[in-house]
This record gives structure tokens, sequence and C-alpha cells, in this order.
């Protein structure tokens, strides 16, 4: 990996003793501070004052979120907020819904903003018909201007595509596609209810390529049933033959408590902890060797996507939907059930039963459950752990430039943290000059542990959090 000032660092080789010394419970660090900080008791002229806010505080683009709560079937593994097998009709009274929060949010958002990004997750947004989708992109571009580079990402179910429904997709204005392929092992994709893509992964790469699609993703999980260190490192070579854009491998987290329906998974065998380190070594062994550039903890990118470039040129971003560049983020304005606005600000959260969602819409009342407004402090923090995460980098005399803090006072705030920085120099995760912290290339595949240091709210906050690793 080269650092911002030029100098290169030899390849890192991950081990399964380097995981597990550093795989431990943490934030994702999506948002700061983390969603189980936010609260309820907020007024309806509280939320509108924050968007309304929104126009002259912080980043002036609009990055648009959509959530889509349905699935035909229930997958296992999954940990989403969805609802099952919903017939049609309430599929179209959610549409009324979307609408409706749109009519009462997007009047409030400066009409000259720029849109960088129209996000549409879920849930399976795929299985919507296609035309409720272009119009909800129509409503939220209209009268504003779309970025040049803008993107307009789906988030789909490979099981539901066929070679038409992706011409329509495209057609409807979208640019950007990811599949939750999860496994090519039929086995495990039968064990945790998921089919295989009617059409063939590389077909299904290749098909989005033709038709324009960037930054093509495919999504896998390791930790299912019937995977072992060998099927799985299958999987990354049969991945690496279908050639997309990006990959995400994420390691099955089991939660039975919060989702029971993953413990029908338990009788059917999970693969133990050992195992599953050693699938992490074969995702980040397998896609390095064949070129892919590890971004953050478990995304990798060819050297030629927008995500790796944007981590060369230090223009890394995360937010709720992941990684991401700066140029196509923004503050995110969100809509629909469970969906989370990040601003400037604040974030804000929807109620996440889309039978409480349409309630709420129907009575012309704003659909939030909770939100949060960051001190100064806080705000703070978010930028010191965002420079960590995405430019792996920290520089104590710029970093409290846009609160106004003198370099002393962001000393004195960052001194708890970098106290504690030996342990990881001495590991090699980071290097500290005094003045600039760097971490290694070793250091991103523990870069919430580094974070961890600075995160005064970390131990606080209800709910439970993933390994880090
Ligand atoms: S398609 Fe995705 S959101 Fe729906 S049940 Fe499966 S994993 Fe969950």
């Amino acid at each position: 990996m080269a650092h911002q000032d030029g100098r290169r660092e030899p390849p890192f080789s991950l081990t399964a003793d380097f995981l597990r010394k550093y795989d431990v419970p943490g934030p994702r660090y999506t948002s700061y501070p983390p969603a189980p900080h936010f609260r309820t008791g907020w007024s309806e002229s509280d939320i509108l004052a924050l968007f309304e806010r929104s126009n002259g505080i912080g980043d002036r683009n609009l990055s648009f979120y959509v959530h889509i709560p349905f699935c035909p079937k229930q997958c296992l593994f999954c940990g989403c907020t969805t609802e099952i097998g919903k017939p049609g009709s309430a599929v179209t009274g959610y549409f009324e819904s979307l609408h409706r929060e749109m009519d009462r949010v997007l009047p409030l958002l400066d009409a000259s903003r720029p849109v960088t990004q129209i996000h549409f997750g879920g849930g399976t947004p795929n299985a919507a018909p296609i035309k409720h989708l272009a119009e909800v992109v129509r409503r939220l571009l209209q009268g504003r201007p779309l970025a040049g580079h803008a993107e307009i990402a789906i988030e789909c179910d490979p099981n539901l595509i066929t070679p038409r429904k992706l011409e329509e997709i495209r057609a409807a204005g979208f640019n950007r596609i990811s599949f939750g392929l999860q496994d090519f092992q039929k086995a495990t994709l039968d064990a945790v209810n998921r089919g295989f893509p009617r059409i063939e992964p590389a077909d299904l790469v290749a098909q989005s390529h033709s038709l324009g699609f960037t930054g093509v993703n495919l999504d896998l999980i390791y930790g299912l049933p019937h995977q072992t260190p060998q099927t799985f490192s299958d999987t990354v070579r049969k991945t690496i033959e279908a050639a997309p854009d990006r990959v995400a491998t994420f390691s099955y987290a089991h939660v039975p408590w919060a989702k029971e329906h993953q413990k029908a998974l338990e009788a059917k065998g999970l693969p133990d902890a050992e195992s599953k380190i050693a699938m992490t070594v074969a995702a980040y062994e397998g896609f390095s060797a064949a070129g892919y550039v590890p971004i953050g903890m478990d995304h990798f990118a060819r050297p030629d996507d927008e995500l790796a470039v944007a981590l060369a040129t230090g223009n890394l971003h995360r937010n709720f939907q992941g990684y991401c560049s700066k140029r196509t983020t923004g503050q995110v304005v969100s809509f629909g059930a469970s969906a989370i606005s990040q601003l400037h600000e604040g974030y804000v959260q929807n109620v996440k039963e889309s039978s409480k969602y349409t309630l709420a819409t129907d009575a012309g009342t704003l659909p939030v459950e909770r939100a949060y407004v960051l001190t100064r402090q806080e705000r703070f923090t978010r930028q010191v752990i965002n420079s960590i995460m995405c430019q792996g980098r920290l520089e104590l005399d710029r970093i409290g430039t846009d609160e106004g803090l003198q370099e002393r006072e962001t000393r004195d705030l960052l001194a708890a943290g970098i106290e504690r920085l030996d342990g990881f120099r001495q590991d090699g995760l980071c290097e500290f000059d005094g003045t600039t912290l760097q971490v290694t290339t070793a250091g991103r595949l523990a870069v919430r542990n580094i974070a961890f240091l600075f995160d005064p709210l970390l131990g606080t906050g209800e709910g439970r959090y993933s390994q880090t690793v």
C-alpha cells in the first residue's frame, strides 16, 4: 500500500493469529455515535428543523436512501429489517406511504442542492415493481440538479433477476448494482433457503457491464452451514472468475435472540470460530492475490474502481450504506420504514415496522422513532473516527479545524487515545510521529480497534455489536 506521502509498505500476509488477537465486538462506525445511542422523545418540529438546517450547515450534496422492507421468502441467515411474503397490495400501499413521506420532507431541502447518490436497499428492492422504483427516482430528482457523476444504486437478490429485468432496472436510470450472491455452493444456499441465481454469476456481471452498470458488486457471506475453508476458497476463486468490480465478504452474525429464524441454522451445523478465521484469511489472500484492493475491513475493489481510487486519493467516506467516495456521498436523507437520515448535525431514524410507518404517514405525521443531535465534541470525534476508518490517517494539526479547535485543544481531546497506541505500534498496525497517526496495511484489517481508542462512548449505550474482523 502507498501512503499519501508516497512511501510504500511491503505486502501484508493475514494470519489466523492476527485475527484471533483483534477479533473483538465493537461498533462498525457506519455512523458516529452508532445507532444504539439514538433516543426517542423528539417533536415533529425538532425533526423538520434538522432537515431544514441541513441546507446551511455541512455538505451541500444530497444523498437519498430508500428502504424497501419486503422479501418474497426468508433467508435463514438474514439480519436485516424486512417483512416476508407481503401481498402486492401491501407493497403498492407502502410506495404510497413513501410518497407521502417525501411530500413532507423534500420541500424542506433547498432545490439547488445537487443530488449525488440515490440508493435503494432492503429487503429486496428488485422484488418490487420496477416502475414503482422509477417513480420514486423521478420524484426525488424533480426540480433538482443531478450531479454528472451521481450514482443511482440498487441492492438485488440475483434469484429474481432475468436478462429482461436487468434491462428494466437499467432503463429506470440505475447505474450501480449489487447482487447478494452469498456463496457458489448449492448445499449452503439450500440450507439457508436461498436459491442459486437464474443467470450464472459470471454472466450476471458481464450482462450488467454490457448494459452500462459500473461498480458491479457481489456480496458473499461466510460462516454458514456446509461451508469449510476449502469450499469458501473455491467460492472466492469462482467470484474472481466472475470478475465483479467490487466484492463484500460478510462474516455471518449469529444473533438468534434478535432474529429467531436463525435458530434453524443451528440444527444444520455452523462452522466453528477457527474455520471462520480460515475463511477470512482465504478471502483476504485470494482477492489480494487476484489484484483486488482491500477497502477497510471486508470490502475489496478492482484498482480502477471508484472505491479503490477514493482510497488511494484520500477520498473514501463511510455511511450507513458502507464505504463510498466523498464525491458521491453528501448529507443522507432517507425514506421508508427503519431508514436513517445522516445529517451534519445529527441522525433521524424511522419506525421499523411497515404497518406503523404506513399508519404514521396516513395520519400526515413524520414516521420518526428516534433521533440524535451531536454536540460539537461528538462532531469532532466523528471526524476523528472517519479519518481513521476511511483515510487511515489522523493529522493532529488539522483534524480540529472544522470545529474551530486549536491544535492544543485537539491534542488534549485525543491524548487518552494517543497514550494507548503503543501496543498497536509494536504490532506494526500504525505509526505515529507526534503529529500524524498513519494506519499501516496490516492496521487496515484492525482499523476499528484503532478507532475504539478515540471513542469516549465505547462501552456505553444499548445493544450488542458484531466482532471487529
Ligand atoms: S433477501 Fe436479503 S433482506 Fe430478504 S430475507 Fe434474504 S437476506 Fe434478508
